[in-house]
């Protein structure tokens, strides 16, 4: 057997008694896949569930994702982090309630906040298409499998032989698995890998500093919106004293909150979170 097969069949095999079953999974509804990449990027897929399971109940389609209002949006994203990608959301919907996804299939990367992992990913799980979504996990996989550093272009010419008989969204959640439980970032699992006998374990130097969360910008952006969605007519000089934070530090955070469209300032006084 070909390493690429031996590459199938063993995560087919692994993937019988290690899959994560969530209501998402068995949907080919794509309102519901975007929603769930969207709300997972930067986010534990069993965390992302939770706030999937909020946003799919109160919005089940775009239609009515698209007639709420910016704080609403963010007041159920708050825990989340990067507020942005909530906005981008809404403006998605937005555009979707005008154009269904069968209008612009497959070009989705149309869609604010739509790049080519999320792409791939409501081809697989929507449509059925055979492509591969290539998130940083499945980059990081089939690269240390097979010792390759930059493995889209095999990935790209392989997948229609390694999605050959299977469907393209079953062995996409099984890499998505298996990039978060075996073959994770920092400690892979080889002692307990079922491709370890044929692994070329190419390890590269992907050491990746994130910036510390704690006073961040990230972080104080995230203050910033939690005070307003819980706060009416708030004042820019209140905010910065309940928030204890410098002026230096947060004057310029709220002036590239407000260039972004996230929060509006009235007569240089008021901020609240724009409509
Ligand atoms: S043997 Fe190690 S490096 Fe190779 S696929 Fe398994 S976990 Fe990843």
């Amino acid at each position: 057997m070909n390493k690429t097969k031996i590459f199938k069949y063993q995560l087919l095999k692994w993937s019988k008694k290690n899959t994560r079953k969530y209501s998402w999974r068995n949907s080919n509804d794509p309102w519901k896949i975007l929603l769930l990449e969207i709300i997972a990027q930067q986010t534990q897929l069993d965390r992302a569930n939770i706030y999937y399971e909020k946003f799919i109940k109160r919005f089940p389609t775009p239609k009515e994702m698209s007639k709420a209002t910016k704080k609403e949006i963010l007041s159920l994203w708050s825990g989340l982090g990067y507020n942005s990608r909530a906005l981008r959301l809404l403006e998605t919907s937005k555009i979707l309630s005008k154009k269904p996804f069968n209008s612009i299939y497959p070009n989705f990367e149309v869609l604010p906040g739509v790049g080519k992992y999320t792409k791939n990913a409501l081809l697989s799980f929507a449509y059925k298409d055979k492509v591969i979504a290539q998130d940083t996990n499945v980059v990081r996989i089939f690269s240390r499998f097979f010792g390759i550093k930059n493995p889209e272009n095999f990935i790209k010419k392989n997948e229609k032989i390694i999605l050959k008989n299977i469907e393209s969204r079953k062995f996409n959640q099984i890499l998505m698995d298996f990039g978060s439980k075996i073959c994770i970032s920092k400690n892979p699992q080889c002692e307990i890998c079922v491709l370890e006998p044929n692994c070329n374990k190419f390890f590269q130097d992907t050491k990746y500093i994130q910036q510390t969360f704690k006073g961040s910008n990230r972080e104080i952006r995230g203050k910033i919106i939690k005070y307003l969605i819980d706060n009416e007519n708030v004042q820019i000089s209140t905010l910065v004293k309940q928030l204890e934070i410098e002026d230096s530090k947060i004057k310029p955070i709220i002036k590239k909150l407000a260039d972004e469209g996230m929060v509006n300032i009235k007569n240089k006084k008021l901020i609240e979170i724009s409509s």
